[in-house]
C-alpha cells in the first residue's frame, strides 16, 4: 500500500496585533485634519514586528489608536483586533481590561510617565495590585522579582529609591518591569531606546529579546533607528505621511528596498565607509498637508510625472508590500496614471 506524502506546513500563528485599513482625522472646530489612511499590519505571536520612519510619520499614533488611546476629537475607522478583540468601538471598560491584561505599552521617556515623588517599590506595587489583585507583601515579592528579571542587580535597594536617584537606562529597566505587571502577551514598545546612550540602548534591546523568548512576547517595537529595527526585528513597516509605505521582513528589507523612501532612509544613515551623509531632502509632510498624488513626491528623487497627481497603489506578494507607482522589478516600466497610455507617459 502507498500512501500520498503529506506536504508539511507550518501551522498558523496566531496573530496578536492586527490592524486593518486604519484611519484617523482629528476634529478641530470645523477643520479636520487626516493624520493616518489605511493602515494596516498585524504582529503574530512571539513575533518582534518594527515600525520606522521620520518623527510625525504616525508610528507613535497607531499604536496608541491600536489600544484605545486616542484623542478625543479622533475619528478612527477600519479594525483592530488585539489576540481576537476587536478594540474600536469597544467601551471603555474593555479597553482598559485589554491594556491591564493584554497589551501594555513602554514609552519613549520613562521619567514622563513615572511619579518623581513616588518611591519606585510604591509605584510598582501599585500597578501590580491593581493589575493582578496581589496583597502588599505579594506584590512587594512580584516587585522585586520583576526588577531582578529586567536586570536591576538590587531589587530590593532600588525599590526604594525615588526615581531621580536611578540613571534613564534603570528608570526604562523599571517602566519595561511594570509593563510586565500585568503579564501581557503583547508589548507596545514606543522609542523605548531613542534618548538612551547606545550601551544602555543595547542592554535594553537585549532585555526585550529575552523577554520575548522566555515569555513568548509578541513586540511591537516603534524606532526611527532602522539599524536597530532590522538587527531585532522579523519584518519592517515603513512608514511615510501616516501611511505604511514599504512593509518586508527585516533582512529583505535591508537587501532590496524596494520604495524610494526606504532606499533613501537606508542612505542616510552613518557609516564608516561613506563620506558624507545623504540626508533625504526636504521635510516630511503630515499626512494633512498632502494635497494629491504621492505623499513622498516633492522629496523623491525617481519621482514621474503622474507621482505628483494620482496616488499609487499598494502592491503585495510574497510578503512584501510597497505603495509606488515604480515597477517591483527595475526592469519593468514604471506603472502610468490610470487613463494613460504608454506614449502619454508624464
Ligand atoms: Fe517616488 Fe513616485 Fe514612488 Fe512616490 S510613487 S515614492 S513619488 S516614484
Amino acid at each position: 500500500m502507498t500512501t500520498a506524502a503529506v506536504p508539511h506546513t507550518d501551522p498558523p500563528r496566531t496573530a496578536m496585533l492586527e490592524v486593518a485599513d486604519l484611519s484617523l482625522t482629528v476634529r478641530r472646530g470645523q477643520d479636520r485634519k487626516p493624520i493616518l489612511a489605511s493602515v494596516s499590519l498585524t504582529c503574530a505571536k512571539g513575533e518582534i514586528v518594527g515600525l520606522v520612519g521620520e518623527s510625525g510619520s504616525g508610528k507613535s499614533m497607531t499604536l496608541r489608536t491600536a489600544v484605545g488611546l486616542t484623542p478625543a476629537n479622533a475619528e478612527v475607522s477600519g479594525q483592530v483586533h488585539v489576540s481576537g478583540r476587536e478594540m474600536l468601538g469597544a467601551s471603555p471598560k474593555d479597553l482598559a481590561e485589554v491594556r491591564s491584561r493584554t497589551a501594555s505599552m513602554i514609552f519613549q521617556d520613562p521619567r514622563a510617565h513615572i511619579n518623581p515623588f513616588q518611591r519606585i517599590g510604591t509605584f510598582l506595587t501599585e500597578v501590580l495590585r491593581l493589575h493582578q489583585g496581589l496583597s502588599k507583601s505579594e506584590a512587594g515579592r512580584t516587585a522585586a522579582a520583576l526588577l531582578a528579571e529586567v536586570g536591576l542587580p538590587d531589587p530590593d535597594r532600588h525599590l526604594r529609591q525615588y526615581p531621580h536617584e536611578l540613571s534613564g537606562g534603570m528608570l526604562q529597566r523599571v517602566m519595561i518591569a511594570a509593563a510586565l505587571a500585568s503579564e501581557p502577551e503583547l508589548l507596545l514598545a514606543d522609542e523605548p531606546t531613542t534618548a538612551l546612550d547606545v550601551t544602555t540602548q543595547a542592554e535594553i534591546m537585549s532585555i526585550l529579546l529575552r523577554l520575548r523568548r522566555d515569555r513568548g512576547l509578541s513586540i511591537v517595537l516603534v524606532t526611527h533607528d532602522l539599524d536597530l529595527a532590522v538587527a531585532v526585528c522579523d519584518r519592517i513597516h515603513v512608514m511615510y505621511a501616516g501611511s505604511i509605505v514599504e512593509a518586508n521582513s527585516a533582512t529583505e528589507l535591508a537587501r532590496a528596498p524596494r520604495h524610494p523612501y526606504t532606499a533613501a532612509l537606508f542612505a542616510a544613515r552613518p557609516a564608516p565607509d561613506r563620506a558624507e551623509l545623504h540626508a533625504v531632502s526636504g521635510r516630511p509632510l503630515g499626512l494633512y498637508e498632502v494635497k494629491g498624488g504621492c505623499a513622498f513626491a516633492p522629496r523623491c528623487p525617481q519621482a514621474i510625472g503622474h507621482c505628483h497627481d494620482t496616488a499609487p497603489q499598494t502592491r503585495e506578494g510574497d510578503g512584501h508590500r510597497v505603495t509606488c507607482h515604480l515597477p517591483a522589478d527595475p526592469a519593468e516600466p514604471a506603472a502610468l496614471a490610470p487613463g494613460l497610455t504608454k506614449g502619454e507617459r508624464r
